[in-house]
């Protein structure tokens, strides 16, 4: 018996599922660093800035427990809704996918949910973050008997203290309603018509390159699925010392390691056109 096969037998590593991969090479979070990104040819790309499209009032909100600890939380998604017969009412992204010579090709996600993380995990020129937010995101297609669609990419906003942030406001109330303990459906906020344009930096440059999912498991083994496409806004946000207490309060510290062995090329993309800041 083949020790993985013996391992797969004791439980000892998760049984990938069909159509999933597992690929050494390509494991999240990967250090990013500015001076060894590759700027594609035509250097500004102002059609693949990040756009958000749709608006939502309320939040399904999914909290993972500690094994050990079940009164411990660790993760906290909030599953933005989907209306498969209104348009108005799906959010979705808009942002350049990097073709193999580095061009972003203008492709549309679905949002599927945000969560953060404690500390942060990507790096940016060897600086650690406090928190890092994961908009994730998937096919733009309406649920499969009430599934949503698999995860294909990431976009990452990496995180300091400083100014109240007016546009993660509904994250932090969500975090510490007492009306539910595990999962529940947010009541809406106020008349609010979310936005998340509200929460990209005026400078919409980006790190874009393929990972993979930063959990389950948070350190180099065993493996967590791929591909992931990862899209890292190289401007961090800013969150208020009172916003960043309630999600210190609230959720434990829940990271992956760095994962230095992953081969990708880490594309910036440009998108604010010449001579604009
Ligand atoms: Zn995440």
């Amino acid at each position: 018996m083949s020790f993985l096969l013996a391992a797969l037998v004791a439980g000892l590593v998760a049984a990938p599922l069909p159509g999933q991969t597992y690929d050494p090479k390509k494991q999240s979070p990967k250090p990013l660093v500015t001076s060894q990104a590759r700027i594609p040819a035509g250097e500004r790309f102002p059609a693949a800035k990040p756009v958000f499209t749709g608006k939502f009032s309320h939040v399904k909100v999914d909290k993972n427990f500690d094994h050990d600890h079940p009164d411990k939380v660790t993760e906290v998604k909030m599953y933005i809704p989907w209306d498969p017969t209104d348009t108005t009412k799906q959010v979705k992204l808009q942002i350049g996918e990097p073709e193999s010579n580095g061009i972003p090709k203008v492709v549309t996600y679905r949002v599927l949910q945000i969560h953060m993380h404690r500390h942060g995990e990507h790096t940016m020129d060897g600086n650690e973050y406090q928190l890092e937010m994961h908009c994730v995101l998937g096919d733009p297609r309406a649920d499969e008997n009430g599934k949503p669609p698999p995860i294909t990419a990431v976009l990452g906003f990496l995180i300091v203290q400083g100014e109240q942030n007016k546009g993660l406001e509904f994250y932090f109330q969500y975090l510490t309603s007492p009306i539910g303990k595990v999962d529940f459906t947010a009541p809406p906020l106020e008349t609010v018509q979310q936005d998340l344009n509200l929460l990209l930096p005026h400078d919409k440059t980006y790190f874009s390159y393929h990972g993979s999912l930063t959990t389950p498991n948070l350190g180099n083994t065993p493996l967590n699925e791929t591909p992931i496409l990862w899209y890292v806004l190289r401007n961090e946000i800013h969150v208020s010392n009172d916003q960043y207490n309630k999600y210190f309060h609230a959720v434990e510290e829940h990271f992956r390691i760095l994962q230095t062995g992953n081969d990708s090329t880490v594309w910036l993309i440009i998108p604010q056109p010449l001579g604009e800041q």
